[in-house]
C-alpha cells in the first residue's frame, strides 16, 4: 500500500528560488532512502508537493517538511491510499510552472506516473494539481493572513463584580464566556457555562445528579444563570444558555418557566439565546419542533452548538433555520493548516450567508485560526485566545490590535 499526501505552501524571503533544482536534488537522497517519491510544482510564490510512499515515512517526512523555514502557510490538502504510485518510483521531478507551457507540464506530470492515461487524470491526485496549474484555488481559499502583525490587549471590563460567597449555597454555579466580534471590538453574547457547587465542569455537575432529574436540573439551573448576569448587570447584551432539548419537552411548561426566570431577573427574552447541540436536536428533532415553536414564539433566540461534531450535518438546516450555527472546535482548531477543514468551513459559511445566519467559531485559541476564520468571512469568536471563561465574573477580554511598525 501507498500513502499519497499532498500539501500546498508558500516560499518565504529566506529561500532563493533559482536554488530550487539543486533542492530538490538535496532531498531526493533523503525521499529515496524513505522509498518517497513524488512531485513538486512551483508557480512562483507557490508549491505543490505531492509525496508518495510507506504511510510513517510519508508522515515523518511530512513533519520535517512543516518545520522548514524555506517555506510557510503550509496546508494539508489531501491524504490517501493506493495500490502503487501515482509518479515514478523514486526521486522527486520538479516542474517550474513559470518555465513550461500547462498543457504540457500536465502530459508530462500524468504520463510520469504508470497508469493509463485516463483513469490516471480520473485520479484525485491530478485533480489537485490541475486546479493548482489553473491557480483557481487562490479565489476559494482566502489569503493566510499574517497573524504575527497583530497583538493582543487585555481589556478588564467594568462589570460588577459580585462576592464568592453569594454563590456559596447555590446547588450549581455558572462560569461566563464572551463570545465576541474582535474586529469591532464588540461582546456578541455572553455565554453561562454551569459548574458545580465547588467551580467542578459541566460533567462533573450533571454526575451529582440522579438520572431521572436531568432534565429538571438543566432546566431549574437557569435561574442561577439569569441571577448571575443580574448581578453582575449585563445590561442589553445577549445572553447565551446551554440546555438539553429535553429539558425543554420532559418537563411540563418549560418554556414558561424559563420565561419567569428571565423576567424575574430584570431580563427580557430577545436578549437570551438557548444553545442545544446538533446530535441532541437531531436525535429528538420531532419532540423538540414544539419547543422550538414556543421559544421563537416568546422572543427567544436558537443557537445550534456544536455543529459540525455530530451527525446530522447541513441537512439539520432542512429542518430548521437558528439564529446562530456555533462550529465545533474540531473543525477550527488548526484550520490554517488543513484542506479539508477549511472546504467544510467554506460551505457552512455559504450556506448560512445565504439563510442569514450567524457564525460562530468556537473554541479559537491559536491567532493564526483567527486570522484564517477572519478572512474566510466569519465575524463572531469564542475561544480562549480572546477570553477564557469567568467563574462568576464576565473575564478580561483580550481585543486584537494591529501592530503599527
Ligand atoms: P459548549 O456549550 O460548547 O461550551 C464551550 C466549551 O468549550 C466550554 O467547556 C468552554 O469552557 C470550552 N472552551 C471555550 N473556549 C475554548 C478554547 O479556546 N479551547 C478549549 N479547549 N475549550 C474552550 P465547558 O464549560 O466544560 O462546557 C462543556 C459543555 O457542557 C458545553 O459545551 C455545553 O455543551 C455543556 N454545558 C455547559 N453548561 C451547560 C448547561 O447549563 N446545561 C447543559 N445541558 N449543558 C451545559
Ligand atoms: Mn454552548
Ligand atoms: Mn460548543
Amino acid at each position: 500500500m501507498i500513502s499519497t499526501l499532498i500539501y500546498r505552501s508558500r516560499l518565504t524571503s529566506s529561500f532563493d528560488p533559482s536554488k530550487l533544482s539543486e533542492l530538490v536534488c538535496v532531498s531526493q537522497t533523503r525521499n529515496a532512502a524513505l522509498g518517497i517519491s513524488g512531485i513538486l510544482l512551483f508557480d512562483g510564490s507557490h508549491f505543490l508537493q505531492v509525496l508518495e510512499g510507506p504511510l510513517d515515512n510519508v508522515n515523518q517526512l511530512y513533519e520535517k517538511i512543516n518545520n522548514d523555514p524555506r517555506h510557510d502557510s503550509v496546508v494539508e490538502l489531501m491524504r490517501d491510499y493506493a495500490p502503487k504510485r501515482h509518479f515514478q518510483t523514486h526521486g522527486m521531478s520538479l516542474f517550474d510552472l513559470r518555465t513550461g507551457n500547462p498543457r504540457t507540464i500536465l502530459r508530462s506530470v500524468i504520463t510520469a506516473g504508470a497508469l493509463n492515461f485516463r483513469l490516471a487524470s480520473d485520479a484525485r491526485v491530478y485533480k489537485f494539481i490541475k486546479s493548482f496549474m489553473r491557480g483557481r484555488w487562490r479565489d476559494v481559499n482566502p489569503r493566510q493572513s499574517e497573524a504575527a502583525s497583530w497583538e493582543f490587549i487585555t481589556d478588564n471590563l467594568t462589570f460588577s463584580q459580585p462576592q464568592a460567597m453569594v454563590f456559596a449555597d447555590q446547588p450549581c454555579q455558572f462560569a461566563i464566556q464572551p463570545i465576541v466580534e474582535p474586529l469591532r471590538g464588540q461582546i456578541s453574547s455572553f455565554e453561562a457555562l454551569i459548574r458545580s457547587p465547588t467551580g467542578g465542569s459541566p460533567h462533573d455537575y450533571f454526575a451529582s445528579i440522579p438520572a431521572g432529574k436531568i432534565h429538571e436540573a438543566d432546566l431549574l439551573s437557569k435561574e442561577y444563570a439569569f441571577a448571575l448576569a443580574k448581578k453582575i448587570g449585563i445590561g442589553s447584551n445577549k445572553l447565551s444558555i446551554n440546555l438539553l432539548p429535553m429539558s425543554l419537552v420532559k418537563i411540563p411548561d418549560a418554556v414558561n418557566i424559563l420565561l419567569d426566570q428571565i423576567t424575574r431577573n430584570g431580563l427580557v427574552p430577545e436578549q437570551v439565546i438557548v444553545e442545544v447541540t446538533e446530535d441532541e436536536v437531531i436525535s429528538s428533532y420531532d419532540a423538540f419542533a414544539f419547543a422550538i415553536m414556543q421559544l421563537r414564539s416568546a422572543g427567544i433566540g436558537l443557537a445550534i452548538d456544536d455543529f459540525g461534531a455530530g451527525f446530522a450535518g447541513l441537512s439539520l438546516l432542512t429542518k430548521f433555520q437558528p439564529g446562530e450555527l456555533k462550529i465545533d472546535r474540531s473543525i477550527i482548531t488548526d484550520i490554517h493548516l488543513h484542506g479539508p477543514q477549511q472546504a467544510i468551513l467554506n460551505a457552512i459559511i455559504k450556506c448560512c450567508t445565504e439563510l442569514e445566519i450567524d457564525v460562530v467559531a468556537e473554541g479559537v485559541e491559536k491567532a493564526e485560526e483567527w486570522c484564517w476564520l477572519e478572512a474566510a468571512g466569519i465575524k463572531h469568536f469564542q475561544g480562549y485566545l480572546f477570553a477564557r471563561p469567568g467563574l462568576n465574573r464576565i473575564p478580561p477580554i483580550r481585543w486584537p490590535v494591529k501592530i503599527r511598525y
